[in-house]
């Protein structure tokens, strides 16, 4: 159980709930959670996955790693500490989208299974959907797409994902996506035709 702090009450049970929430947009919530390295295509999945499902008339908030960090965290760094709060706070965030019938697509490297199992332990585990962004290695930093590799090779950034920090596969995600064996279309496809029977409602 979680504590709360003293001197807080919470008010959620009095709140409107997400049911009669998602009823008015005719949706179930859920919070897609995208994983992989530095280049494995999260962002442009994202976007690609938004439009689609906007199409069909779902509501839909990206929350992606860079836009988060130019905003809400743009106080946090990349020590081991502020890497965990960047991910309580996103995870905080995304559960109140969900909360609010809202489907979430979450752009994060996170990568290791304690960061993912963190985030999944705040979202809820009934609500989280593991997706795991495939490339490898060389792939992604060939395409290096923020010059990122390049200046991790140089040792302008340290602690660089998959270079001299490790990131550990998701050992079973409810989807993989293998950027390197299809297009941006196939794979946003893939989610689609994997999530949209979980957002209908019934
Ligand atoms: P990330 O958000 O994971 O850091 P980006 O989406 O910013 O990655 O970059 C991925 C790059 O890979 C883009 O330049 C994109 O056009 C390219 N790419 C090639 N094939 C794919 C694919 N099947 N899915 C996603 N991105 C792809």
């Amino acid at each position: 159980m979680k504590k709360t702090p003293e001197n807080i009450y919470p008010i959620f049970d009095r709140l409107l709930q997400r049911e009669a929430k998602e009823k008015m947009l005719n949706q179930k919530a859920k919070a897609l959670w995208l994983t992989g390295l530095s280049g494995s295509g999260k962002s442009t999945i994202a976007q690609k996955l938004e439009a689609m499902l906007y199409q069909k008339g779902f509501y839909t908030q990206v929350l992606d790693g860079d836009n988060i960090r130019s905003g809400l965290n743009n106080n946090l760094g990349f020590s081991v500490e502020d890497r965990q709060e960047n991910i309580r706070r996103i995870a905080e965030v995304s559960k109140l989208f969900v909360n609010c019938g809202m489907v979430t697509i979450n752009c994060f490297i996170s990568p290791t299974k304690s960061i993912r199992d963190f985030a999944k332990n705040i979202i809820g585990e009934d609500d989280f959907v593991e997706i795991y962004i495939n490339a490898p290695f060389e792939v992604c930093e060939d395409r290096d797409v923020k010059g990122l590799y390049k200046k991790a090779r140089a040792g302008e950034i340290k602690n660089f994902t998959g270079l001299d920090s490790p990131y550990e596969a998701p050992e079973q995600p409810a989807l993989e996506i293998r950027t390197n064996e299809s297009t941006v279309e196939e794979a946003a496809q893939l989610i689609f035709d994997y999530i949209t029977p979980l957002l209908v409602k019934s």
